[in-house]
């Protein structure tokens, strides 16, 4: 049975994470935004929180929490705004909860424990320069050599390029057999042949880091190949699962926030000698704002619900992550609509909200994508086969286990 209550420790959670928001990242995100530029500490501070590994089991470094606790940071963290939450995105949904439902057990001590602590930042590399919505045109390719492989190719738009540590790469071992013949590998900044390079002019998320990533024969171990060879294809699509509900909650935040400037600022503005908010037609805005919220807030929990009852969510969560961003851009253009021509200037946030609401519905399948996954699964078009690896459910094993003894 579903649960719309949070838990103590949940209503904690979305107090330290909003506290944060308000006293590290608010006060500094005009100017950071301004000047394209990505604060690298607040991951080291996300990591004091303990935030960098909040739904990874205890003993692979992280905080244990269930992963509707991923949604409430994600919420949270995006209501300050959209860069910090992609940060978290990349680094816990695509490529640590990647790795912990696909890597073995030394990928998961070498890779996801310092990742889960915060020692370390992930990222994922999917987009290439001619492969977006279409992963299969992908061109980068792996060849074996001995114990390694070795990598040639390049990503582009890729989060945190300049900062991650540990990259999750998808890459052709075999281009004869189409995405068949895609695999996934663990690369490292520090192996040699990798470079990276931020993409400036961005329209929105500015301070966040994304950019090309590259890699000249790049040697690959053979232990960082995650999962089988030819099974990377189903791999992207699994973590995407992951990022896409990050996203689909980070949505949420952008709501909350639109909504607070936007109530704020009914009560302070007056037309025709009545304050805007008592505007029918401004109340509209206000209302379809609301219910955005609402209905965004119950397609994520009942995604991650999903999760934590171990049953697969590829369809709920595409829906969660459509529905969401669409109603995050739209209350983002509202608030702008609201706030006038103050609206259209950088003195209030909500042209910032309505800048970086724009990626999202491109980024981790763009709107079209999900508008064509969810027409295909009602026409009987879509199903989705058990996979062979799965992500926890949760309580995790040793945690339903300490709850027997
Ligand atoms: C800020 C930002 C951060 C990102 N971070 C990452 C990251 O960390 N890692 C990563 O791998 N990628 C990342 N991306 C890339 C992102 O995932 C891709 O941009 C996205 O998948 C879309 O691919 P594309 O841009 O190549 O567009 P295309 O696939 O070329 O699509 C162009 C247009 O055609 C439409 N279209 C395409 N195919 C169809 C179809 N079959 N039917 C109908 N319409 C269609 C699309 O919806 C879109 O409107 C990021 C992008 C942004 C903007």
């Amino acid at each position: 049975m579903m649960n719309f209550s949070f838990s103590e420790e949940q209503i904690m959670l979305r107090k330290m994470v909003r506290s944060f928001v308000d006293k590290e990242i608010n006060p500094y995100i005009q100017e950071w935004d301004e000047q394209q530029y990505f604060e690298r500490s607040i991951m080291g501070r996300l990591a004091d929180l303990d935030l960098m590994g909040v739904c990874i089991p205890e003993e692979y470094g992280g905080s244990g929490m269930d992963y509707n606790s991923l949604a409430i940071v994600c919420e949270e963290l995006e209501r300050g705004d959209t860069a910090f939450r992609t940060a978290v995105s990349v680094h816990t949904g695509l490529n640590s909860m990647t790795l912990l439902q696909w890597g073995s057990e030394e990928q998961k001590q070498k890779y996801l424990v310092p990742q889960a602590k915060g020692l370390k930042v992930g990222a994922f590399g999917l987009t290439e320069p001619n492969a977006g919505s279409d992963v299969a045109a992908l061109q980068t390719n792996a060849v074996q050599d001995g114990d390694d492989y070795i990598l040639n190719g390049s990503k582009t738009w890729i989060s945190l390029c300049d900062v991650a540590d540990n990259f999750l790469v998808f890459a052709y071992t075999d281009k004869s057999k189409k995405h068949k013949g895609i695999s996934a590998f663990i690369v490292e900044r520090e192996m040699d042949g990798f470079s990276s390079k931020a993409i400036k002019g961005k329209l929105g998320i500015r301070a966040g880091n994304t950019g090309e990533i590259f890699f000249d024969n790049v040697r690959v171990p053979k232990q960082n190949l995650v999962g089988q060879e030819g099974e990377g294809f189903k791999i992207a699509m699994s973590a995407l699962d992951n990022g896409r509900f990050t996203v689909a909650a980070g949505a949420c935040g952008t709501i909350m926030a639109c909504l607070e400037e936007s109530v704020k600022y009914c009560h302070e503005r007056s037309t025709f000698g009545k304050e805007i908010g008592k505007h029918q037609l401004v109340q509209q805005m206000i209302a379809k704002m609301e219910a955005g919220l609402q209905m965004s807030r119950l397609l994520v929990y009942r995604a991650g619900y999903l999760k934590n009852e171990g049953i697969r969510n590829t369809r709920e969560t595409s829906l969660a992550k459509w529905q969401s961003c669409d109603f995050a851009l739209e209350a983002a253009n509202d608030a702008v609509q609201i706030h006038g021509a103050y609206g259209f200037s950088n003195e209030y946030p909500v042209e910032r909200y309505l800048r970086n609401a724009k990626a999202p519905v491109i980024y981790e399948g763009t709107r079209e994508i999900h508008t064509i996954m969810q027409g295909e699964y009602v026409l009987g078009y879509r199903e989705d086969k058990p996979l062979s690896k799965t992500l926890p459910a949760w309580p995790f094993k040793k945690q339903r286990e300490e709850a027997v003894n």
